[in-house]
């Protein structure tokens, strides 16, 4: 066959359009991609039958045309972003999308998320709205505040309420609590942001109240009190209590604003965890606003929210940055959904899987361990070794530092094997599998993995060893 008769028998774009699978392909993703891929592929034949006019080329295009356009349109059309296995028992990992959502939450959320909704609207005056109202009165119930309202981060929250109390005057701060969270967010930055004086008082590792009362101006705007949530100051260390510092503000008229990082609702010390400030404490203590994360240890989705005093929460509320800053739909609804289910303390830990994850029982994480590694000895070759290890982990996302959490893992290992690369292929594919590598074996801590992901893990490991 000559050149010209075998350019001939390419097959056209909607003759092989029309064939069953690619007809299929287009109802699931749309006509264009799939012509896009087509067009390529056509081209990529050409040039091949211009080189070599082979009749074999062209008849192995056409028998497998339809297989690799779907696979390389599916591919395409993979999302970036998937559901990994967290296997390293770090329960709020910031990479890995911190606090997974409860699943009565997300139910919600998609009949919710639907249609339309009344996000900013008053149904029984038939009016405008807030955002806020939805889950306003709940945040005062469970905190004790007079007032609430929510922003896109905690880092957000922090600016807004030095901003807005603040309102370019001077803010008092320890030395002590001039801290660095997590990428790049330092509150002596985030005051020089808001327009305000920075004034900073006492030392690195002690600050008294004096330190305060002496750096009080007329220009003076607010206290402003940090939790330091990521680190610990050991040894010969003092700091003002937030008692004092509102005692101070009370006979100043001085606001006392607090950043709290993850704020708790819950006392964990009663889960035999180390006892973080609770937002309630913050409140009954006399503090004007305080600002936490939704997504640390509350549990919820991406959030900064601020509950206080009604003057200074309505100031943060009509401030320009709050309309920068403002949450959407998706997360007013979780915020309302996951707060609500602090109603009950029992249910939120039961529920709510960053708490339930912290407070699961250690022989519990051991049934686990011992149940997933039966089903990767039943699976491997016999020269894989699977043992279970003690293990210990933070919590993370710079959440209750220095505290560890026991847990159990179990261990992965071969003669010879490379595990740091093993690792490596394990994030690979459809379900990446994020793993901690130990002594030349794999890791896989039970306190962050879920019951039923263990069959597609095993299946997952069993196909890369
Ligand atoms: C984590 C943290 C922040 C930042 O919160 P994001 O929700 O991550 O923006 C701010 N301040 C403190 C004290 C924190 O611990």
């Amino acid at each position: 066959m000559n050149k010209n008769e075998l350019f001939r028998k390419i097959p056209k774009v909607d003759v092989l359009m029309s064939e069953p699978r690619l007809q299929s392909a287009i109802e699931r993703f749309g006509k264009e991609p799939v012509i896009t891929v087509l067009r390529d592929a056509l081209e990529e034949l050409r040039k091949k039958l211009n080189e070599n006019p082979s009749e074999e080329i062209l008849e192995n295009f056409v028998q497998t045309i339809q297989e690799r356009v779907l696979h390389k349109v599916e591919d395409h059309k993979e999302a970036n972003l998937k559901h990994v296995v967290n296997a390293t028992g770090v329960i709020l990992h910031t990479n890995l999308g911190r606090a997974p959502l409860p699943p009565i939450a997300l139910e919600k959320l998609m009949e919710q998320m639907k249609g339309y909704m009344n996000l900013e609207y008053n149904l029984s005056e038939g009016k405008r709205g807030e955002r806020y109202s939805h889950f306003e009165e709940l945040l005062c119930r469970l905190t004790g505040a007079e007032a609430a309202m929510a922003v896109n981060n905690n880092a957000a929250a922090a600016l807004l309420m030095v901003s807005a109390v603040g309102d370019g005057k001077e803010v008092i701060v320890s030395r002590g609590e001039q801290i660095e969270i997590g990428g790049k967010f330092r509150i002596p930055d985030i005051i020089d942001q808001s327009g305000c004086q920075r004034v900073e008082v006492g030392t690195t590792n002690k600050t008294r109240l004096e330190d305060y009362e002496d750096a009080i101006t007329e220009e003076t705007g607010a206290f402003l009190k940090v939790h330091t949530s990521n680190y610990k100051l050991v040894g010969f260390t003092q700091s003002v209590e937030r008692d004092e510092l509102c005692a101070l503000a009370k006979k100043t008229g001085i606001p006392v604003i607090e950043d709290l990082g993850s704020g708790v609702l819950i006392d964990l010390s009663r889960y035999g965890l180390r006892k973080e400030p609770t937002v309630q404490e913050s409140i009954a203590a006399g503090v004007d606003v305080v600002c936490f994360s939704g997504d640390k240890l509350l549990g919820g989705p991406q959030a900064g929210i601020l509950v206080g005093k009604r003057e200074w929460i309505a100031k943060c509320k009509k401030h320009p940055l709050t309309r920068a800053m403002r949450i959407d739909k998706c997360t007013a609804a979780m915020l309302e959904t996951v707060l609500s289910m602090y109603e009950d303390e029992h249910y939120a830990v039961e529920h709510i899987p960053v708490l339930s994850r912290m407070t699961m029982p250690v022989e519990e994480l051991k049934e686990k361990a011992d149940s997933l590694a039966g089903k990767l000895v039943a699976a491997l070759p016999k020269e894989v070794n699977v043992s279970i290890v003690k293990t210990e982990t933070p919590i993370g996302g710079g959440s209750l530092p220095g505290e560890l959490l026991k847990s159990y893992a179990v261990m992965l290992g071969k003669e010879g094997m490379n595990a740091e690369a093993f690792a490596a292929s394990l994030r690979e594919g459809e379900l990446p599998i994020i793993a901690r590598v130990s002594e030349d074996c794999i890791l896989l801590d039970l306190r962050t993995m879920y019951e039923e992901e263990f069959d597609a893990v095993v299946a997952t490991i069993k196909a890369k060893m």
